[in-house]
């Protein structure tokens, strides 16, 4: 309350409360005759007053009003006499505010305070109340004033300041949650441009994604070289059940190349690839850099929830279009650095690792063992007789061979271990944590299967060949890459010299 607005109803309510006691001492003689006029006039300005004003009896019976009170509540002041206060009620207070009202007045204090309450339309409206207990002839608390002010229209333009300023809140406290989104994404993008290896970069992308939009089941889906394929790199969020891979087809981001949104489980236009148990809707947003569709990322909105507004799913609808558009930019770069690394370590022929790879492989497995104390076992293997294939066959076939031979040998090792081709017809496989014995029954199979390809090629069938194998292993026959792959080219050679077509080892480790 306003100290104007203090003063104002003070002001009034004396008046009441001199016109309503002089009604009690009219009784009195003596002081009747002097005061008469001046009462009248007292009760005139009452009438005319625009602040509304009640007198009620000790138990609330409302026994006068004067007429601005039918301006403010709708109700005349004859349709009030007998009535309570309790006609007003508008159902927003509590139980306790009107008990501590009560209490106070009844202890013979007065109460001030705003209320709100009904008119006699059912709409509310905002009063700033005083009530004053009076004494009666005999000194007892026998009724009270109210002198009522509306301040509905104050109250109206407090609470749209109070909504202006919540408004205000809301939209820093979001612009402040779009800037710490933007700044992970900013940080994701950096991270993925780091990262070693393209798993690496999905379980980064799980874990930024999922922090982001924490109350979303998500994944990430790339498509295959064929474009017939999605596959789910990474997964993340509650519970939700994802499809692992789909055809691309299934999906309407995909096929209409924009973000599709299915608003909740029963929309006819959730793509089919969403799981159909889901409860809620879905949203997909493809993955395009440089014109090309790499993958989708796909978000599950939270459980349905009646009555819940549309509007939240658009702002949700358009972050995660945000986020996808910086994430294929990431993604297309990361995948062009993942093909120029493959084209720097693998050989073009076989698609096996190439020399440079298996010597950097071979560096780190060996400290990798000498730290944790285990053994590494080495194989250098050789085609035998490959020159007479050749000038036989012709050099188109013995291509065919070594690829076929290729697949023989990454078919029977662990996807641990690395095979490689040093060049020619020369592989050497690294087996990590593996002895003599592990490594000598892996490269026996390898032998005898090599030994039964049969091929065809240009309508004749190619002779078959075999393979010879030097075998060494870590610390046994060699502290370094370079003292181990001399040890395995020795076996080599002797398997050579004793007739080809057979694994050999170090004498040292016999
Ligand atoms: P062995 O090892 O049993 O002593 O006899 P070999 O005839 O295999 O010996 P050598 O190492 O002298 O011959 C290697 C032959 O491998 C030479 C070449 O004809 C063939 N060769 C090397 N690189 C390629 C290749 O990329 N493609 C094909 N088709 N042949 C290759
Ligand atoms: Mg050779
Ligand atoms: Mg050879």
């Amino acid at each position: 309350m306003s100290e104007e607005e203090r003063d104002e109803l003070a002001q009034t309510e004396r008046m009441a409360l001199d016109s309503a006691t002089a009604q009690w001492n009219s009784n009195d003689a003596s002081g009747a005759a002097a005061g008469r006029e001046l009462e009248l006039l007292k009760l005139e300005a009452l009438e005319a007053s625009p602040i509304a004003f009640l007198i009620t009896t000790r138990d609330g019976t409302i026994v006068w009003a004067n007429p601005a009170i039918e301006a403010m509540t709708g109700y005349a002041p004859s349709e009030l006499a007998g009535q309570t206060p309790r006609l007003f009620k508008s159902g927003q207070h509590s139980e306790s505010f009107y008990r501590e009202l009560w209490e106070t007045i009844l202890a013979g204090r007065k109460w001030q305070g705003e209320m709100t309450n009904r008119r006699k339309d059912g709409s509310l409206y905002q009063e700033e109340l005083s009530i004053t207990p009076v004494r009666g002839p005999h000194g007892e608390f026998s009724h009270f004033i109210a002198a009522i002010k509306d301040v509905s229209a104050r109250w109206k333009a407090e609470e749209a300041l109070r909504q202006a300023h919540n408004e205000l809140n809301r939209a820093v406290a979001e612009a402040s949650d779009r800037q710490a989104e933007s700044e992970k994404l900013t940080e994701l993008v950096d991270m993925i441009q780091c990262c070693q290896s393209r798993e690496k970069a999905f379980q980064i992308v799980a874990e930024v994604l999922e922090s982001i939009f924490p109350a979303c089941a998500g994944a990430l889906y790339l498509i295959n070289t064929s474009h017939d394929e999605a596959e789910a790199m990474a997964h993340w969020g509650p519970g939700g059940e994802i499809n692992k891979i789909f055809r691309p087809d299934d999906c309407w981001a995909l096929r209409r190349g924009k973000v599709h949104v299915a608003a909740d489980a029963k929309s006819a236009t959730r793509c089919d690839h969403a799981p159909h148990a889901s409860d809620s809707g879905h949203i997909c947003i493809p993955l395009v850099a440089h014109g090309e569709t790499l993958g989708l990322l796909y978000f599950e909105f939270p459980a349905d929830s009646p009555g819940r507004p549309a509007q939240p799913w658009k702002r949700l609808a358009e972050r995660a279009a945000v986020v996808g558009e910086r994430l294929s930019l990431a993604l297309a770069n990361l995948q062009l650095r993942e093909e120029l690394r493959q084209q720097s370590v693998r050989d073009v022929l076989t698609g096996l690792f190439n020399r440079r790879y298996m010597e950097e492989t071979l560096d780190r497995e060996l400290s990798r063992a000498a730290r944790y104390n285990e053994s590494v076992a080495v194989a250098i293997c050789d085609l035998d007789r490959f020159k007479d294939f050749n000038d036989i066959f012709g050099h188109d076939a013995g291509d065919l061979l070594l690829r076929e031979v290729a697949g023989v040998m990454t078919a029977n090792v662990r996807q641990s271990d690395v095979v490689c081709r040093l060049g020619g017809e020369e592989f050497v496989v690294i087996l990590p944590g593996a002895n003599l014995d592990i490594a000598w029954t892996r490269l026996e199979t390898i032998r005898k299967q090599v030994q039964s390809i049969s091929l065809n090629h240009r309508n004749r069938t190619l002779d078959r060949v075999t393979i010879s194998s030097g075998l060494a292993a870590f610390p046994k026959d060699g502290a370094s890459s370079e003292d181990l792959l001399h040890a395995a080219d020795k076996a080599l050679y002797r398997a050579k010299r004793e007739g080809r077509n057979r694994v050999a080892m170090p004498f040292t480790s016999l």
